[in-house]
């Protein structure tokens, strides 16, 4: 008798715990509800320019009036809680801003803010950069190897995007390349420590199956370029794990067909991953 009632007691004391992380995350979310009014409230985006800017941009063309009011607010968060500096001279506008941060966006537009997290800057360069990267080889020697290029995101650092190539993809889209959404999915992904083509998923889904599909498709994508074939997806995608999830994610929201054509089991990841059941 003694011995079920430690055994309630115990019970008794861990769903009270159990209350007690429940309040407390409740609260937590209600202090994050309350900070997000507060941002918006004292940093809203001008009327004007959000149409201005975000009815040209065809891969919004698809969102409903709730999504792209949703994508207002978090576009407007992001311009309070990350910089976006120009680069060698260039000038950054107002419209320049939200183009580039109501685009990342997107990514998050069913996810949650903190999956933007770790990272403060966005440098825009003019255009395409120059980097020099060190490189080690398989047998330990040091390259210096030189790159031009549209886009970089450094792991725990900044993404540094092109200007030309952001208005190109923004303005004069082709499917499957957006450097923009390329870029910040590689923030995603490098969210857990490393890039290598697995952000953290949502509660419910498997990391096996997740790891399962994506391989199976970059590998037979490996082996098409390999053998010189003709890739139905960027073959820039064969790069890395973390290259083909930024590519597939780029498909995804602007030439989902291609992508559920070429990988479906892919395809369906990501709708997991990013929901939007309305952009094509
Ligand atoms: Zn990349």
């Amino acid at each position: 008798m003694e011995i079920i009632r430690q055994y309630d007691w115990t019970i008794l004391q861990c769903n009270r715990q159990v209350r007690q992380i429940q309040k407390l995350k409740s609260i937590g979310n209600t202090l994050r509800r309350w900070n997000m009014r507060r941002i918006l409230r004292r940093n809203p985006i001008p009327h004007h320019v959000w149409r201005r800017v975000t009815r040209r941009i065809a891969i919004f063309h698809e969102l409903g009036a709730v999504q792209m009011a949703h994508l207002r607010e978090l576009t407007a968060w992001f311009l309070h809680s990350k910089a976006i500096n120009g680069a060698h001279g260039l000038e950054v506008t107002l419209a320049m801003r939200v183009a580039v941060a109501a685009q990342a966006c997107l990514l998050i537009l069913d996810l949650d803010i903190d999956y933007f997290d770790n990272w403060v800057e966005v440098i825009l360069y003019p255009g395409a950069f120059r980097v020099n990267h060190e490189q080690v080889d398989a047998i330990g020697l040091v390259h210096n190897d030189a790159n031009v290029l549209s886009g970089e995101s450094w792991l725990r650092g900044p993404v540094i995007l092109s200007w030309d190539d952001v208005e190109r993809d923004t303005y004069s889209p082709q499917p499957g390349r957006n450097v923009v959404l390329h870029e910040f999915a590689h923030k995603l992904d490098g969210l857990n420590g490393a890039a290598n083509g697995l952000p953290p998923l949502r509660r419910g889904m498997s990391r096996r199956r997740w790891a399962e599909d994506f391989s199976a498709a970059y590998d037979a994508l490996c082996l098409q370029v390999a053998a010189g074939k003709s890739a139905c997806i960027n073959p820039y995608a064969a790069t890395s794990p973390a290259e083909f999830f930024a590519v597939a994610s780029e498909y995804f929201f602007t030439a989902r067909d291609i992508l559920k054509k070429s990988c479906p089991n892919v395809e369906r990841q990501l709708t997991l991953f990013y929901r939007q059941a309305g952009v094509r």
